[in-house]
């Protein structure tokens, strides 16, 4: 579903990613860890092209993403992308924020986006919730609107960054139960965080990323049970 190949990203003088290669199957959820500054946000950012790799290649879905002759907005309709703050619009409701993507990125029309928003609310349980303001509600609640935002677009991957680094302890639960019913609904999924218990719980692989490279990937029982390396064995005895 996503391979990319070889990725390398510089910033100026800064050398973020140093040849990555990442290949996601069908249905499987990859997770990525590793330390602060090391190029996880940046590798997800490339694999919708929010930023361009310096080098390598990628393929989401069978389409050449740095193929110039890609329509980069149409192909980025096949990758949701969730961050770690909402970003959605104060003086919108809930499904206004999710259907304003479906007429503003697919042209559908107000009826039939209210319908595909409402459909998306109910898979993150906030059908109940439709006509409040992101103010009215909690963050886990939010952040669940930028979820059902991002699947009614339908796309085939859904990249995570952080999901619920921004959200109290007792909100966190809610939108890990949403992501862990997305995977069984067969979604595609690569997911950055720090909630190593749904890493455990939920992903097929864990990538261990280390000063732009993979240091290490596996099962999650390899990684966080017997990791191989060296520098994933002093990052997991941290973080545990
Ligand atoms: P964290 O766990 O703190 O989120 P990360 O693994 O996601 O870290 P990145 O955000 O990918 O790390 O950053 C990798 C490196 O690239 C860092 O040194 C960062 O300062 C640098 N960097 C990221 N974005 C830019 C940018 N737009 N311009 C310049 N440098 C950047
Ligand atoms: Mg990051």
């Amino acid at each position: 579903m996503v391979e990319a190949r070889g990725i390398h990203k510089h910033f100026g003088q800064l050398h973020v990613l140093k040849g990555v290669d990442l290949v996601v199957a069908e249905r499987e959820l990859v997770f990525v860890i590793g330390p602060s500054g090391s190029g996880k946000s940046t590798l997800l950012r490339c694999l919708n092209r929010l930023e361009e790799p310096s080098s390598g290649s990628i393929m989401v879905d069978g389409i050449d993403l740095l193929d110039r002759k890609t329509d980069i907005n149409k192909a980025r309709q096949r990758i949701g992308m969730v961050f770690q703050s909402f970003n959605l619009y104060p003086h919108m409701t809930a499904l206004g924020n999710v259907a304003l993507a479906l007429r503003k990125v697919q042209g559908k029309g107000k009826a039939e986006a209210e319908a595909r928003a409402l459909a998306a609310l109910e898979r993150v349980h906030l059908a109940d919730r439709a006509d409040h303001y992101p103010g009215q509600l909690s963050g886990g609640q939010q952040q669940r609107v930028a979820i059902a935002r991002a699947i009614a677009l339908e796309p085939r991957v859904m990249l995570f960054d952080e999901p619920t680094s921004a959200l109290d302890p007792e909100l966190v639960g809610g939108v890990l139960a949403v992501m862990r019913e997305l995977r069984e609904d067969g979604m595609t999924m690569v997911v950055v965080s720090h909630e190593m218990a749904f890493a455990k719980a939920a992903a097929d692989r864990v990538v261990f990323m280390a000063d732009g490279r993979i240091v290490e990937e596996g099962p999650p029982a390899q990684i966080f049970g017997a990791p191989r390396h060296e520098r994933t064995r002093a990052f997991i005895g941290q973080i545990e």
